[in-house]
């Protein structure tokens, strides 16, 4: 099952993984993106290559 972590220093609550990732696994709280739905991750890795600050990992 995928591991989806996101690094909350290095959020800085764009919400772009909100926005790119197909399956809706991100959801913003309190300004920082939170993986509530890591189960539905199909591993696409949209939400890896377009964060700004790298802030997400993927681990399969
Ligand atoms: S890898 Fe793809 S499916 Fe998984 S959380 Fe990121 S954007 Fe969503």
């Amino acid at each position: 099952m995928p591991k989806v972590t996101v690094d909350k220093d290095k959020c800085n609550g764009d919400g772009i993984c909100v926005s790119v990732c197909p399956v809706s696994v991100f959801e913003m709280q309190n300004e920082k993106s939170v993986p509530v739905n890591q189960d539905a991750c199909i591993v696409c890795r949209a939400c890896e290559t377009q964060c700004p600050t790298q802030a997400i990992t993927v681990e399969e």
